[in-house]
């Protein structure tokens, strides 16, 4: 499984409609200061479902929607999808191409699609426990993450070891037979 491209529009610095194509590789994203490279990982962090604005570097939900520059309008909404190629079927899902979506509005209505299919969040986070891709997942290492790894609570980083092993999907069932 890797990414294949990031489609990003009316998110954060991204007026325009823009996608990134990548390679079963590596890739480097260089640029000067305060040009948007920062901002493609939250875009991938947002679509994945992160719900804290802290982690997005924004004050609120609806920073995330381009808010306009001296000569270019505040756009109405954010919109940021990226498709995973999934021929080796690690995902749980029949398609060999994964694209998740989501849009939100300056009302604050939102959605999540999932190969163009309207999904809930649940599905989303669902579908990535165990890959260490989703929002809790370890595929995205923040400035200063390994710092916190490392000087965290033990309970802290043993929810990364369960997520390393697989078993997260697993006490979630669990967590959700006991309550019922
Ligand atoms: P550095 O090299 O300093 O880390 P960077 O390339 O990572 O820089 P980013 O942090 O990704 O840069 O981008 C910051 C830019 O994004 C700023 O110019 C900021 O004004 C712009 N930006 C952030 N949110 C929005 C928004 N909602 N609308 C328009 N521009 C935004
Ligand atoms: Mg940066």
């Amino acid at each position: 499984m890797y990414l294949k491209s990031i489609e990003v529009h009316g998110f954060k610095s991204f007026a325009n409609k823009i996608v990134f194509d990548f390679h079963n590789g590596i890739t480097g994203i260089v640029g000067p200061n305060g040009s948007g490279k920062s901002n493609v990982a939250d875009a991938v962090r947002w679509v994945l479902g992160e719900q804290r604005v802290k982690q997005l570097r924004s004050s609120s939900m609806q920073d995330v929607i381009f808010s306009g520059t001296e000569n270019r309008k505040p756009l109405g909404y954010a919109y940021v999808a990226i498709t995973l190629d999934n021929s080796d079927h690690q995902l749980p899902i029949d398609y060999e191409e994964v694209t998740i979506a989501r849009r939100v509005y300056r009302s604050g209505e939102s959605e999540y699609l999932l190969n163009g299919t309207s999904c809930r969040l649940k599905d989303v986070n669902e579908l990535f426990y165990d890959t260490g891709i989703g929002k809790e997942g370890y595929s995205i290492i923040g400035q200063g993450q390994i710092e916190r790894i490392l000087s965290g609570k033990p309970e802290e980083r043993r929810e990364l070891f369960d997520e390393a092993a697989g078993i997260v999907k697993y006490k979630r069932r669990k967590a959700t037979a006991q309550k019922k």
